[in-house]
């Protein structure tokens, strides 16, 4: 025999069904359900979601295909368009414009990496812009998609894409699949939870109404206000505004006005930067800035003059701290998505930190007594996620030229973390890139801001020498021609949408 039933974890309680709590029910009623955990959803409609995170990563395909999701049909029940990245405007300087793809740049015509022949040809004066170089920013460009040859590892087709959908939408579409999967969903508010007065372990929780649901593990998804994991444990949080100051946001959704492209962009403006994420029915739009340089007014007034169409709800807004919990994983309490910390959205990551939370916890399944050892090793991998996603995200503020604004000279004169010096020190130097064992950004990810933001390495890998400049030339330009001859047969984005999962009927923008 295995083990003594007894020891195993029951019943799971997750608190709370936004995007955190439906992804976690889904993901554990499917891969638990069958061996007997029941898991139950507590959820308020009167206290509601954050009501944002629209733009994801590709790794959110490797969720739905984990769960056997259907893509077509997700992205018909939430609208969704593709992402083939992020285009970031005015980051480095004002007028610049570059793309971070989820895919490489160039292709392997030597013995050194691509980018150091790219610094070779810009020393001469003979280089394109970086992003001409890479398929999926010149189809973005051009408002092209078609699905990757997943069976072609390398060359043109070795690029991922990702989703912008309508959260909420997302939402329901794995509350149907969680509770089709055995999940209980209840609703109700949670006024208290009790706790075992020798282990301090949460025993249950108590709604509004008097009902007491009780548990083994608790996945705290309550949002912002982390319920469990600090209303009712103190855990403590690692503030991270010194590295990452926006704490505030406005968002407002906008009538489609005109063509949109496969992908999210995110304009710096004078006290932080504007997102702006295309799908099928409307544009998500919304400013992050901190409250030290840009008053709420001026932030309303700079988003509202710039939206492309006409609004269509009134501006949500909201209130962070960057940072995470000191333990994502306390006694028999585990956080994930708002309640484990937020790094701010410029790329996208807490839909894909939710996933991580999620896959590791999973992978270190307590049993009953919630082993510490399991929970240090939980908080050991999500601790080196977030601070390499803090990393990432401190370069594109740091590696700034913008002289217009206090914000942009304070945020690049800011103290920086030993392994983001490090890593900026390595790339000026020789062009080198680390790759991370694991974390999310790996190279492309680095060198598409490294150049994007104008950082040029002084010197480039010597192999890159050994081809004449001739063959070099001449592999330059065949490169940029078969990208475009390639972009040239891609499918606008919108025939795309409208043949594999359209919710509505797409009209024409171009
Ligand atoms: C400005 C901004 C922009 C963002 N953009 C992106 C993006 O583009 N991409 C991305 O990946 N992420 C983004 N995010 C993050 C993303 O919104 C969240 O990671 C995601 O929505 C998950 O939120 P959540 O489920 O943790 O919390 P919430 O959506 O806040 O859900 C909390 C849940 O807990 C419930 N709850 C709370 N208290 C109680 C109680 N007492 N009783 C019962 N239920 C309770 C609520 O009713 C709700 O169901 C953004 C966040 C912000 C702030």
């Amino acid at each position: 025999m295995n083990d003594n039933p007894d020891r195993r974890i029951r019943d799971v309680v997750i608190v709370g069904g936004g995007t955190a709590g439906w992804m976690t029910a889904a993901a554990l009623a499917h891969k638990l359900g069958p061996i007997g955990v029941q898991i139950t959803l507590i959820e308020s409609a009167a206290i509601g979601t954050v009501g944002v995170g629209e733009a994801t990563l590709p790794q959110i395909r490797d969720f739905n295909r984990a769960l056997g999701i259907d893509e077509a049909e997700m992205m018909r029940r939430t609208s969704a368009t593709i992402k083939l990245g992020i285009e970031f405007c005015d980051w480095g300087a004002i007028g610049d414009r570059y793309t971070h793809p989820f895919g490489a740049f160039g292709q392997r015509i030597g013995p050194a990496d691509f980018h150091h022949y790219w610094v070779r040809q810009h020393q001469r004066g003979k280089a394109d812009e970086f992003g001409s170089y890479c398929y999926p920013i010149v189809a973005a460009r051009r408002d092209r998609f078609a699905l990757p040859d997943e069976a072609v590892a390398s060359g043109l087709s070795a690029f991922s894409y990702a989703f912008q959908f309508d959260a909420s939408r997302y939402g329901a579409f794995l509350a149907d699949f969680a509770t089709r999967k055995g999940a209980k969903r209840v609703e109700g508010k949670i006024v208290g939870a009790s706790s075992n007065g020798e282990t301090d372990f949460i025993e249950s929780v108590m709604l509004e109404s008097g009902e007491e649901i009780a548990g083994d593990l608790f996945v705290d998804c309550s949002g912002f206000r982390g319920l469990l994991i600090e209303q009712e444990l103190q855990t403590g949080y690692d503030d991270w505004s010194r590295y990452l100051p926006c704490n505030r946001a406005i968002a407002i959704p906008c009538a489609i006005n005109g063509p949109t492209g496969p992908f999210t962009r995110a304009t710096a403006r004078t006290g932080g930067w504007q997102w702006r994420i295309p799908l099928q029915h409307r544009i998500g739009n919304g400013h992050v800035y901190c409250d030290a340089y840009l008053s709420d007014d001026e932030a309303l007034d700079q988003l509202m003059t710039t939206l492309e169409g006409e609004p269509l709800a009134e501006p949500n807004r909201l209130f962070f701290k960057t940072g995470k919990r000191r333990k994502l994983w306390n006694r028999n309490c585990v956080a994930i998505g708002l309640s484990g910390g937020f790094l701010e959205p410029l790329e996208s990551t807490s839909i894909d930190l939710i996933q991580s939370g999620i896959l590791n916890l999973i992978a270190l399944f307590p049993e009953r007594d919630c082993a510490e050892a399991d929970a240090a090793e939980y908080n050991r991998l999500m601790d080196l996620e977030f601070s390499r996603i803090r990393d990432f995200l401190m370069l594109h503020y740091v590696a700034n030229q913008r002289d217009d604004a206090p914000f942009w000279r304070d945020m690049r004169n800011q103290d920086l973390p030993d392994s983001l010096a490090e890593k900026i020190e390595a790339f000026e130097r020789r062009g080198l890139v680390p790759e991370y064992e694991s974390g999310l950004f790996q190279p492309p990810s680095w060198l598409s801001v490294f150049i994007g933001q104008n950082v040029i390495p002084e010197r480039y890998d010597p192999r890159a020498d050994r081809m004449s400049e001739a063959e070099l030339d001449e592999a330059f330009t065949t490169m940029r021609r078969s990208i475009d001859a390639h972009v040239e047969q891609t499918p606008a984005h919108l025939d795309f949408i409208r043949e594999y999962g359209a919710s509505i009927e797409l009209a024409d923008t171009a």
